[in-house]
């Protein structure tokens, strides 16, 4: 039995994790979940799951929550904070802890699961992004590892050579070809992508998932993060990683070999699919996911990416290119400007304008050392991304 900690548990990667978690009770049991202001479906997942803890963002969610399972029967311990996320990501009682709390918020709990050697299920790449070095030194000083549920880096996990010491290129990998789904602006022109208001920019063709990776598909700086995660995670340089473009999203990534061979792995667009492919691994377990019906989907489409409508995938690639402390720089501006957009202060295509400013002012610096440093670094772009996206307000 398999006891698990959910990070984000009320979430789009937390729910498709609980889903799949409800499916195997003989295998699995979860041990805590963490919700930062969903206050009721978290209720409700304590009553389904009888968690031994539940953490929330603060004090006055943590009564109210405490209050209402005693009154429900429900025995869970609730606690709060920075410092609880820490303790369920690294308990004893923990095997596996599904990383999937959104953006940099995400960062120290997952490094307190890598140094305690836990199997991380890594969905938030936004730490491997902001904290690449850091966080692999700190899984293996811990002896954790990381299985990856971005859909994209699960579907390379699967179809690269199984694990060894030496790097993928040693072992006949030429490159990794990462798909993008093109989000909901693939065919629009640059003036209707200008003008995107945030419930198109959410309106995702293929994939339901929280507001800011929504974004961040839209403006296509997701695949640009994830180019990123494909370094650290597979220790792969800038050059051997490209991204297609590929609408049905059925493709989930390739690698080829040097021997001309190319190896996909396919299947609906469903996280579950991922998510399963970790929590059972390196066993084969049932998702709930519906049979790909090839016939029926009749076609796979694919092309190059738009630089000059998506920007954003090019400033990844800069802040890859150029490492130390840039992709940390960029992660932070972009968590800033997304969420600017978001709130109406300002527009879709100003994500790009104060990512690209900030990076050009901040990116050419060393990279944290620690996770405190990385998080200094973090602030200072979020302090300037913040600044710039003022001098842009609509
Ligand atoms: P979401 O917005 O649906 O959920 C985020 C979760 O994080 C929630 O449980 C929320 O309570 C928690 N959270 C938010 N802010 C927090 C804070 N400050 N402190 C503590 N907890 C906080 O996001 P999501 O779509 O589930 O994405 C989660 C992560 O998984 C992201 O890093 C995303 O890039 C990655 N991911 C998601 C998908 C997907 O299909 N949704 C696919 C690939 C990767
Ligand atoms: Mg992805």
């Amino acid at each position: 039995m398999r006891s698990v900690t959910v990070l984000g548990a009320t979430g789009s990667i937390g729910v498709s994790t609980l889903d799949v978690i409800a499916r195997h009770p003989d295998r699995f049991r979860v041990y805590a979940l963490s919700a930062h202001r969903q206050i009721d479906r978290l209720f409700d997942q304590c009553l389904t799951h009888r968690p031994v803890v539940a953490v929330v963002g603060d004090a006055v969610a943590a009564a109210q929550l405490e209050g209402r399972l005693r009154a429900a029967g429900c025995s869970s311990e609730v606690a709060y904070g920075a410092a609880a996320l820490d303790e369920i990501a690294s308990a004893d009682q923990v095997d596996t802890v599904m990383a999937a709390i959104v953006g940099a918020a995400g960062l120290r709990s997952a490094v307190a699961a890598a140094r305690a050697g836990k199997q991380i299920l890594l969905a938030n790449k936004e730490s491997l992004v902001m904290a690449g070095r850091v966080f692999l030194d700190a899984c293996r000083a811990g002896g954790a590892s990381i299985l990856p549920i971005d859909s994209e880096h699960n579907a390379v996990f699967q179809c690269l050579p199984a694990a060894g010491a030496s790097p993928v290129e040693s072992r006949g990998v030429r490159r990794i070809l990462l798909t993008a789904s093109g989000g909901p602006f693939r065919l629009a022109t640059l003036e209707a992508i200008e003008a995107a208001t945030p419930d198109q920019a959410c309106a995702h063709p293929k994939w339901s998932m929280g507001r800011k990776i929504s974004v961040d598909s839209a403006t296509m700086m997701n695949k640009g993060l994830e180019l990123i995660e494909a370094h650290y995670l597979f220790d792969v340089p800038d050059a051997a990683l490209e991204v297609v473009v590929h609408p049905q999203s059925i493709v989930h990534s390739l690698v080829e070999y040097v021997d001309g061979s190319v190896l996909a792995q396919l299947g609906n667009p469903d996280m579950r699919t991922p998510i399963a492919h970790a929590l059972g691994f390196p066993e084969r377990i049932a998702s709930g996911v519906s049979p790909l019906d090839l016939a029926r989907v009749g076609r796979l489409d694919f092309e190059a990416p738009d630089p000059v409508r998506f920007p954003c995938l090019h400033l990844a690639r800069e802040a890859l290119r150029a490492g130390g402390g840039a992709p940390c720089v960029l992660n932070a501006a972009n968590e800033v400007s997304v969420s600017a957009f978001l709130d109406e202060q300002i527009r879709f295509s100003d994500i790009a304008r104060v990512n690209d400013s900030v990076l050009s002012a901040l990116g050419a610096q060393a990279a944290g050392a620690e996770v405190d440093h990385v998080l200094e670094i973090d602030q200072r772009a979020r302090a300037m991304a913040r600044e710039c996206s003022r001098g842009l307000l609509r």
